[in-house]
């Protein structure tokens, strides 16, 4: 249904999803800020994948910090690796990737002004540098992660010794990561600062290619789980593999502007924690009791950013329904509903409490029954413009159920529970409604 993302900036603007940061200021390039609902969203989103993970009894959990000693990232190799080539244009002043420039790749020229004035092509380090405590001068120099995946793996010792889990085990984390890219853009799809989810699996040497290909199933039963339509879904092989790693495969979703990677899968054989040995001195070695054997264990990554996973969510959510009404002259009328279909437990708002008007007579009722759901669920109230109009607004937002107070409820302590999407209507005694609610999300 979605034919560009501007449809879904826009919305997300007027309903509270998401707003360019400091727009007062006239914004900042790529940066994005989670609005009323925008921030309830990206809970969920993150809720989801967490209890995917640390509620297996082979996975922990962890809450890295951003900055790291610096030299983390030269055993990584972020600093002597983690660039993307760029080149300017000496007549319009474009910077762009060279790699991933269509008309640079096939013509030589440049993307805006199609100038073949260009500059070489040199290497951009993605990391953003800043200094620690009050001197600025080389030594105090550290980075904003451009992944989380080192916290892991430097703390790989203390997450295995103090959960005391045994080979293969994971450590799942979710957190900011920054990278200055040359061409961030499309919405939240690619920016600067970033939220990422990522979980390290690390297993005995020898059963990696196994693990690899599980974690491939699993992650795509997780968004096919999530409402992620099957045919928005691809698997794409990397072509070229960075020098350590043994596979790579992304999970690639059907955004507007194509199939685009949303998750990447790898297995980076025992090369993070070897670095890390060799550069901290330290032993990262396992050892199995039980077969009295030491390795180094070999990694399965699974790597996916939240933001680009909210946007998938989005668009695949977002629908309009079109209805053409004809009156006794003959005469017809389009309606369009628009609704954002999300799964309920990624939807911001689980119920809406809707008074069929604003006398006092319901208005105090349907507060105190937006009181005794909010003990459970997010909850929005709303008793401004006609009932259509209010349903629609919650389409819009993707609120899966909507509660109708009327002038019935007074004497049948019931309300009216509609549907978001078959609308049909229920009715339901007030001293029900949690139940039928929470039932309801789990359908
Ligand atoms: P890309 O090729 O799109 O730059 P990548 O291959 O460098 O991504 P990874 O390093 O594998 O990405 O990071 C894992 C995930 O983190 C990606 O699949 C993506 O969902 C997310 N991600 C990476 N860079 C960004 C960014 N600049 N903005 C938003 N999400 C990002």
């Amino acid at each position: 249904h979605l034919k560009d993302l501007n449809t879904l900036v826009s919305l997300s603007k007027r309903r509270g999803f998401v707003f360019q940061s400091s727009e007062i200021y006239g914004g900042l390039g790529s940066c994005w800020d989670y609005g009323p609902l925008g921030s309830i969203l990206k809970m969920n989103v993150k809720r989801a994948w967490w209890n995917a993970m640390t509620r297996r009894a082979d996975i922990v959990g962890l809450d890295a910090a951003i900055l790291m000693h610096p030299t983390v990232w030269k055993a990584s190799g972020h600093v002597d690796g983690f660039s993307d080539p760029l080149v300017d244009c000496k007549d319009c002043k474009t910077r762009f990737r060279a790699d991933n420039t269509e008309s640079y790749l096939t013509k030589k020229q440049c993307p805006t002004c199609g100038s073949k004035n260009l500059s070489e092509e040199r290497n951009f380090n993605l990391m953003f540098k800043t200094h620690m405590g009050p001197v600025e001068d080389s030594g105090s120099v550290v980075y904003l992660r451009p992944e989380t995946a080192q916290g892991h793996f430097v703390n790989f010792q203390n997450c295995q010794q103090s959960s005391r889990y045994k080979i293969p085990f994971g450590i799942a984390a979710i957190g900011k990561s920054f990278r200055n890219e040359i061409t961030p853009g499309n919405f939240i799809f690619r920016t600067r600062e970033f939220e990422q989810m990522e979980m390290q699996y690390f297993v005995k040497p020898g059963t990696d290619e196994g693990y690899f290909n599980e974690w491939k199933e699993r992650r795509l039963n997780f968004y096919l789980k999530y409402g992620l339509k099957k045919e928005n879904l691809q698997f794409k092989d990397h072509d070229k593999l960075a020098h350590y790693a043994r596979a790579a495969v992304d999970v690639e979703y059907k955004f507007p502007m194509g199939f685009s990677e949303l998750e990447g899968i790898h297995n980076r054989s025992d090369y993070d924690l070897s670095q890390h040995a060799k550069f901290s001195g330290k032993n990262l070695e396992y050892f199995d009791e039980a077969k009295k054997e030491k390795y180094i264990p070999y990694v399965i990554e699974t790597a996916v950013g939240c933001d680009r996973l909210i946007l998938a969510f989005m668009c695949d959510a977002y629908r309009e329904e079109v209805t053409v009404e004809t009156d006794e002259t003959g005469k017809t009328t389009e309606d369009v509903r628009i609704v954002m279909g999300f799964h309920p437990d990624i939807a911001p708002m689980k119920v809406c409490v809707l008074p069929l008007s604003k006398k006092e007579e319901l208005t105090g009722v349907s507060m105190q029954i937006r009181d005794q759901l909010a003990e459970e669920f997010d909850v929005t109230y709303d008793e401004t413009a006609s009932i259509g109009k209010r349903y629609r607004r919650q389409d819009e937002i993707g609120t899966p159920f909507c509660v109708t107070v009327d002038f019935e409820t007074a004497q049948d302590q019931s309300v009216t529970v509609r549907h978001r999407d078959k609308m049909t209507q229920d009715r339901v005694a007030i001293s029900q409604l949690n139940e039928y609610i929470r039932n309801g999300l789990k359908n």
